[in-house]
């Protein structure tokens, strides 16, 4: 079974699977941000932990990229370009300003590749969303991402969307606290940077 890191550099803040595959670049908008996702190995990394690839599939997953390394680069391509449309999309949602035409449209297609491989199953008396053979293909990952983003979209929770109020955070999440007031992708980091900042200014003024 492939290992997962003893601590995870993930973190699962963001309340929705969209919001937290956009929140896999650290300091989004500081001008130095970090992508955690550089190799296939951590797409598939992130997928676990996320509950989206199966301990099963992640092993068969890891062998497909193995073998066809080109293919498993073109895969984190792609799976990137989908974070980021997704981003730009929500992002803008967020800051109320024109979502832009080029990252609707990628994550539209993101979409259409994930719909080839949904099917509907019965089990018992009921019917249930599922994917076929995920395990054969490096790309899906990516596929529940793009159907949370659509869901997301046309939701209810979608004016609960917030941005982090950190200026170089960046990262995304469901605001589902009860007054919805909540400013920070987490409190223990991007919450208590801020309160030490402005600690650092109220004792310096004085
Ligand atoms: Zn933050």
């Amino acid at each position: 079974m492939p290992q997962l890191p003893a601590k995870s550099r993930f973190e699962f803040s963001g309340g929705n699977l969209c919001l937290d595959f956009a929140n896999t670049v650290d300091n989004r908008t500081s001008g130095h941000s970090k992508d955690l996702l550089t190799s296939y190995a951590d797409l598939l990394h992130w997928g676990q932990e996320a509950g989206v690839v199966s301990p099963k599939g992640a092993e068969r997953l890891r062998r497909l990229a193995e073998e066809a390394p080109g293919h498993a680069k073109s895969a984190l391509r792609s799976a990137a370009q989908t974070r980021e449309a997704i981003y730009s999309v929500f992002a803008a949602v967020v800051g109320r300003r024109g979502v832009p035409g080029a990252a609707l449209g990628s994550l539209n297609t993101a979409l259409q590749q994930a719909s080839e491989h949904a099917q509907i199953v019965q089990r018992n008396r009921h019917f249930s969303w599922e994917w076929a053979l995920p395990e054969e293909s490096l790309e899906s990952v990516v596929w529940p991402v793009a159907r949370a983003a659509a869901e997301l979209l046309t939701s209810e929770d979608l004016v609960l969307v917030r941005e982090c109020a950190a200026e170089d955070c960046g990262w995304l999440f469901l605001d589902k606290t009860k007054n919805h007031r909540r400013r920070w992708c987490d409190m223990k980091t991007c919450g208590n940077r801020d309160k030490a900042r402005r600690y650092y200014e109220r004792t310096r003024k004085e």
